[in-house]
């Protein structure tokens, strides 16, 4: 049987489960996997990717996929050779392999486990309304995929308002996408979710947001996963369904692994 060789690369890199998440869906898989952590220097980032890819596919174990985290999710865009669709849209990579010509290819795998991580919580987005907090890269990354799920409407609401007005700017002209302003807050119908995919959970701080902008079942989903965000508290104060992103981490490692092993793996 042959081994395989993966690894995620960051800068900081000793907080990541993508090792734990991998070996269980290689072992799920009856796949032999060794999976790394690599802590790049911030100038050694483009060499160690290559030297990665550089390793000779008849040497054992076979250097076949990668995984990006912060903060090189952007210079594994520029290093790709060739983006997937859902990399294009996200600006960002969080997965790389070969192709048959070898050549590089970045993928981003976080918006589509978002959307798989909210079907497992047995919620489908189609037709449904839906207000999504953060212009980041997370946002970024979640954005095409919502979209081509079919939501009937998205409002995207950032505290910087120009951030906001700036991703939704492609996508307006063929998809039911709005700004959404702390002005319109009072005359908004209410939303069926509410993605927040901003990093504000991570301080502590307070949330708040009007209470004509949720019904009894509004869905609450924080990118945020380890611990209770003030969003979080907010929406089991209000008695509404939620969830933290550890879903979607699995979901979209997952992705990542089907990749580099097929879908057929699971
Ligand atoms: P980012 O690019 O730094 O963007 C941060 C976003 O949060 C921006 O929209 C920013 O608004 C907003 N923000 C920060 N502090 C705020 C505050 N105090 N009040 C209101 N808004 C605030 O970060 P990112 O890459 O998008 O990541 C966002 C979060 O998603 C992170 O916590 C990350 O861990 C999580 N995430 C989870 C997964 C997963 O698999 N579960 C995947 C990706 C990301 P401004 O534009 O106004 O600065």
């Amino acid at each position: 049987m042959n081994t395989y060789r993966c690894a995620v690369i960051g800068n900081p890199i000793a907080h990541s489960q993508s090792p734990a998440l991998h070996e269980q869906f290689a072992r799920e898989a009856g796949i032999s996997l060794i999976y790394d952590k690599i802590l790049s220097p911030l100038e050694d980032f483009e060499t160690i990717v290559r030297d990665f890819f550089a390793k000779s596919p008849d040497t054992l174990p076979i250097h076949c996929g990668l995984n990006i985290t912060l903060p090189f999710k952007v210079r594994a865009y520029q290093l790709a050779e060739q983006h997937t669709d859902h990399a294009q849209h996200a600006g960002a990579v969080n997965t790389f392999y070969l192709n048959a010509k070898h050549q590089l290819v970045g993928d981003n795998t976080d918006g589509i486990g978002l959307c798989r991580a909210l079907m497992q919580h047995g919620y489908s987005l189609k037709n449904k309304r839906m207000l999504l907090l953060g212009a980041g890269g997370a946002a970024r990354g979640a954005l095409y995929p919502l979209l081509q799920a079919g939501v009937r409407e998205l409002s995207l609401s950032n505290r910087t308002l120009s951030k906001a007005q700036q991703l939704i700017k492609p996508y307006q002209s063929q998809f039911p996408i709005t700004l959404l302003t702390p002005e319109d807050f009072s005359t908004s119908a209410p939303f069926d979710f509410i993605i927040n995919a901003t990093s504000a959970g991570l301080h502590d701080e307070t949330f708040t947001l009007p209470t004509p902008l949720i019904h009894r079942q509004t869905y609450c989903y924080d990118m945020v996963y380890g611990k209770p965000t003030a969003f979080l508290r907010w929406a089991a104060q209000h008695h509404l369904p939620h969830h933290d992103g550890y879903s979607m981490l699995v979901a979209q490692a997952r992705e990542s692994f089907a990749r580099w092993f097929g879908s057929s793996s699971f």
